[in-house]
């Protein structure tokens, strides 16, 4: 059996070290020079979803790779240089290096008559190199390209000031003495706008939707450590949201208090914001909350509430989009936009094209990586049967329609997924 992985970031070496550990004949192909994908970004000064100032947010016993821990040297939340070298090293560790093939970047996977798949890579030299496989892990990512806010606000192209967005932003001190907007509430909004409120002459976050913003620890422990332990896992999902809830009271009280809206929405219905930083940099002043840009005019930004400020920087925090280009249309978005895989690993009509790490948790994302990966160094060993391609996509549509009512669907939220339900799931399969 021969298998192409793609990508060398958290996700392919955890399905790398899968294969490896079954004896499975595999070649990882990773286009940047060095494995570890966005954490070892900001470190080469490359742009991407990563700054300089990103720290894990989950704790580094979740983080870390089950058979492989972080050093107990490291904190509890590392920094990205941390991260990545602790991924090198677990590579070294694993002795996946000599089957990842550095500055190789897939330019097609396209689908063999016989079966199979033909993959055409171009090389460190710049060459093309054209290789057939059995089976395809696609684990290439899915933070790909800015989503910018379609149109931008009236009068956009009359602002006088630099507009970008989170992929291009790399530190606050390349913005020091600005006055500068950051728009979004998400984990890259609060972290830039916290990082820049230290450089910038001004920082203000302009939000539009409430979202519940978690500290990173409660009672003294890491969120995504409660969220495992079983005095916690124990209680209903209702139980649980009326916990967390009440502690969030006890932690920061209400949002709205410092200026920012209100969820719209119970905890865990959407996407939680953890952020130690945020609202104590806006009860310091450093960060002035705004609502919604409404318009731009010359270096003015106005805003929904009618009150305006002065910029020199707009940074658009508003999200990724997934893109997979060396893919044929189709696949792993449908036409709707939304992600359409079996247990959001399988793409049903494409025997042998398997997804591992796109999938979005509240938490560590590397517990339920190891377990696709597993599950997938199954299917590859002939380990696992998969059902037809009319059960997998009955189990597409019977997901998405759960998605669509706890979330309404979109390209992001169709790859969100629960840690217990999934991990059992994966478990149990
Ligand atoms: C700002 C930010 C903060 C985050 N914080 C956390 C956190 O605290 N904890 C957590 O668990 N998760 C966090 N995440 C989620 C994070 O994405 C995962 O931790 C993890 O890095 C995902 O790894 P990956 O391998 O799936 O993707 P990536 O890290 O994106 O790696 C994909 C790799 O594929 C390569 N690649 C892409 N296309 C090709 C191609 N055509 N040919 C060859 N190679 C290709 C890329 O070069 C890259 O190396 C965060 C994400 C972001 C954006």
């Amino acid at each position: 059996m021969s298998v192409c992985v793609i990508g060398a970031g958290l996700s392919g070496l955890a399905a790398a070290y899968a294969l490896s550990g079954r004896g499975i004949d595999f070649v990882c192909l990773e286009k940047a020079p060095d494995v570890g994908g966005i954490w070892r970004m900001p470190g080469a000064g490359e742009a991407g979803p990563a700054y300089r100032a990103l720290h894990l947010n989950s704790a580094k016993q979740l983080t870390g790779f089950a058979d492989f821990p972080m050093s107990c040297e490291l904190p509890l939340y590392p920094r990205h240089s941390d991260v990545a070298a602790y991924l090198r090293s677990f590579a070294e560790w694993a002795g996946l290096l000599p089957r990842i093939e550095l500055r190789t970047e897939v330019l097609s996977v396209r689908k063999r008559r016989g079966g199979g798949w033909t993959v055409t890579s171009r090389d460190a030299s710049g060459g093309k190199v054209v290789r057939t496989f059995d089976q395809v892990i696609v684990a290439s990512g899915h933070h790909s390209e800015p989503a910018l806010p379609n149109p931008l606000p009236p009068g956009a192209s009359s602002f006088g000031g630099t507009i970008l967005h989170s992929m291009d932003y790399q530190d606050g001190r390349d913005f020091a003495g600005q006055r500068v907007v950051v728009v979004g509430l998400g984990a890259s909004g609060v972290d830039i706008a916290a990082d820049l409120s230290r450089h910038a002459e001004r920082t203000v976050l302009s939000v539009r939707r409430g979202l519940h913003i978690v500290p990173k620890q409660m009672y003294g422990m890491s969120v995504d450590l409660i969220a495992e332990a079983s005095w916690f896992t124990g209680r209903s999902f209702e139980e649980q949201q009326r916990f967390v809830e009440e502690s969030l009271m006890v932690a920061r009280g209400r949002l709205s208090d410092y200026g920012l809206p209100e969820p719209d929405h119970p905890i865990f219905s959407s996407a939680v914001t953890i952020s130690d930083e945020i609202l104590s940099r806006i009860r310091h002043g450093a960060v002035l909350p705004k609502p919604a840009i409404a318009s731009l005019d010359g270096d003015r930004v106005s805003f929904a509430d009618g009150t305006s400020v002065e910029a020199d920087a707009i940074v658009y925090c508003t999200g990724f989009r997934m893109a997979f280009p060396f893919l044929a249309a189709g696949c792993p978005t449908g036409p709707q936009g939304p992600v359409e895989l079996y247990r959001r690993i399988v793409a049903p009509d494409r025997p042998g094209l398997l997804f591992v790490g796109l999938i979005r948790p509240v938490g560590s994302i590397t517990r339920l990586v190891e377990a696709q990966a597993r599950w997938v160094a199954r299917i590859v060993d002939g380990d696992v049967a998969l059902p037809s391609a009319d059960v997998m996509r009955k189990e597409i549509d019977g997901y998405l329609s759960g998605i669509a009512e706890r979330y309404g669907l979109t390209e992001g939220t169709s790859v969100q997924v629960d840690v217990g339900p999934y991990l059992r799931e994966l478990s149990e399969a």
